[in-house]
């Protein structure tokens, strides 16, 4: 069994006092509001509602962490680009994520979600500038792919791609959907590399830039 579909929820943090010690590996799960990322958090976990856990009041601006089997974790950051949200709750929130995505020893890795109608936007942007300094991977997955076709899909994951390899070549990306299941094997694949669990464990001092159509 895959040790995702072995998570439970573990703990809601709003100050970098709190986070749990940094014991085991962190996989961080990003993207704007309304991107798919409960959908594929929970698509991933094989549980409905798992990550609807951080969209309960009081905790969609908190850092959510889920248990990955005894000692790993799955990091779910709060949805950016929400417009209503006030400028005090604003800055408070890119304090605490930008300094947990730069500082977090623990942290291996970041799984950026985006619309694959709406790839790269500016704060898609911002989050990888945040975080490519550190030198960790990325792997984005472009979501919600059921709703275009296949050549529309091939098309967008292709531009994605050459834009990546020439601003951010430790970013890999592949095609994503909760509604038809599509891509997650390769998620899995790429993960689980990530947590230490493949045969082959990704180097990361290689770019790795996966086209999965
Ligand atoms: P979040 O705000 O990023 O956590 O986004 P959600 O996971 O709540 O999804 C936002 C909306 O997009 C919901 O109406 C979902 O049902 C829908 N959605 C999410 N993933 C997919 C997908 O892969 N395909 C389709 N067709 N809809 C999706």
């Amino acid at each position: 069994m895959s040790i995702f579909q072995n998570t439970v929820f573990y703990t809601t943090i709003n100050h970098l006092q709190d986070l749990p010690p940094p014991n085991g590996v962190e996989i961080a799960f990003a993207g704007r509001s309304n991107s798919g990322k409960s959908s594929a958090i929970n698509t991933l976990t094989n549980r409905s509602r798992l990550a609807f856990v951080s969209k309960t009041p009081g905790r969609t601006q908190h850092i959510n962490f889920f248990k990955l089997g005894d000692r790993h974790f799955l990091v779910d950051l709060p949805g950016y680009g929400y417009a209503k949200v006030p400028s005090e709750i604003r800055k408070h929130w890119e304090n605490l994520l930008s300094t947990y995505l730069q500082t977090r020893k623990s942290l291996y890795g970041m799984v950026l979600i985006m619309d694959v109608r709406h790839p790269l936007t500016p704060l898609d942007r911002r989050m990888l500038d945040w975080f490519t300094p550190t030198g960790k991977p990325v792997h984005i997955l472009l979501t919600k792919a059921d709703k275009l076709t296949w050549q529309q899909a091939k098309s967008t994951l292709q531009n994605v791609l050459e834009f990546l390899q020439k601003t951010y070549p430790q970013c890999s990306v592949q095609l994503f959907s909760s509604t038809s299941k599509k891509g997650i094997k390769e998620t899995y694949t790429v993960l689980e590399a990530w947590l230490g669990l493949a045969s082959t464990p990704i180097q990361k001092t290689k770019p790795i830039i996966k086209v999965k159509t």
